[in-house]
């Protein structure tokens, strides 16, 4: 059991973040929000997939038009991200979001600020001070100036998270979570890590700019999974260039892999050596088959040779360890009996249903 950072409760919508709220997941759309049916469309997709919160840009006074329909067509809390203009973050509170995510590295103005802390305060939804390492950086110019500042990267994420955070309080407004987004999982830990011990604020999770599947899995996983692990973190929002449900689905994917979110059984298996003498991909294929629709966060394993599978496994709640014409079926570690290789899924599945700790 991870021990959580203590942090302020901010409610978005029905769902809510920080302190002892579960962990949720959070999405976004790819299309462009003016377009109503094919946004309101991914955002079904993202629910089904689990989705808990989804986010929209609001680029144009066409999106933020948008919003009103999307919202009044959709089940769970819809949040604007908005860029650069105070007037789309004032028209998409108006249209009733449950949340906007503005960058204070873009809207600088304490004016304008004030203005759309004021209408969330009116409205009473909360505000994301969603700081991305890009925007923090002194430019010269165009040019953005390296070495020294770069350095000091997360420090300077932080810096502008939580002097927005203060201004934003002293206009008597509270309801702030905060993200520290970086394409480098490094300088994303090192943010969060900074701000856990300088504020309460619940945090969004998230490495920016993550890349395809391939790039953002392993960048995602370690820089929201080693947070997460020291128990800082309460939303979490993973970025693909790819479609939007795999982005739900990886965030499930390390949620379960900390033990901190599983709604499914997890299968530990070997992988494989020369003792093998089975084809483990396939019988790994049918037992996962035999689970769909399984909910319980059973630990099974599908070994690859009797001698030394359960041994191996011994964290499993139950498993399977397999070799030329048979297997056996063990429980934490023991051993239960041999059964015949035609025989073994159909006695797994069995001894699965029956498992009761
Ligand atoms: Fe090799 Fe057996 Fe271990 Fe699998 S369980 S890696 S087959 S020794």
């Amino acid at each position: 059991m991870i021990a959580r950072r203590k942090t302020r409760k901010v409610r978005v919508g029905a769902v809510s973040i920080g302190r002892d709220s579960p962990i949720s997941v959070q999405g976004m759309t790819k299309t462009h929000t003016e377009n109503i049916k094919a946004t309101i469309r991914q955002i079904k997709e993202l629910e089904e997939e689990g989705c808990e919160i989804v986010r929209v840009a609001v680029p144009t006074k066409a999106a933020a038009r948008a919003l009103k329909k999307i919202k009044a067509q959709i089940s769970i809390p819809l949040v604007a991200d908005i860029h650069y203009s105070p007037t789309l973050a004032l028209m998409a509170i108006e249209a009733g979001v449950d949340k906007i995510r503005i960058n204070p590295g873009n809207i600088r103005q304490p004016k304008a600020q004030e203005k759309i802390v004021l209408a969330a305060k009116e409205r009473n939804i909360p505000i994301r001070i969603g700081v991305n390492s890009g925007s923090v950086l002194p430019r010269r110019g165009l040019k953005v100036i390296r070495a020294a500042e770069e350095q000091n990267l997360a420090v300077l994420m932080v810096e502008s998270a939580l002097k927005a955070g203060r201004f934003f309080e002293s206009l008597d407004f509270a309801d702030i979570v905060v993200s520290l987004k970086a394409p480098d999982p490094i300088v994303t830990i090192r943010a969060y890590r900074l701000a856990a011990m300088k504020c309460d604020y619940p945090f969004h999770l998230g490495v920016s700019a993550a890349g395809p599947v391939k790039e953002s899995l392993p960048k995602s996983a370690v820089g929201i999974g080693a947070l997460l692990a020291e128990g800082i973190g309460d939303t979490v929002r993973v970025s693909i260039t790819g479609p939007s449900q795999e982005e739900v689905r990886i965030a499930y994917d390390i949620l379960a892999a900390l033990g901190i979110r599983r709604e499914s059984p997890e299968i530990i298996s070997c992988p494989v050596c020369g003792r093998c003498e089975v084809d483990l991909p396939k019988i790994i294929g049918e037992v996962k088959e035999s689970l769909a629709g399984e909910k319980r966060p059973l630990k099974i394993a599908v070994m690859g040779c009797v001698v030394n599978g359960p041994g191996e496994a011994v964290e499993a709640d139950l498993g399977i360890a397999c070799t030329k014409g048979y297997g056996v079926i063990f429980k934490k570690g023991e051993i239960l009996r041999k059964v015949r290789q035609e025989n073994l899924l159909e006695e797994f599945t069995k001894e699965i249903d029956k498992f009761n700790g």
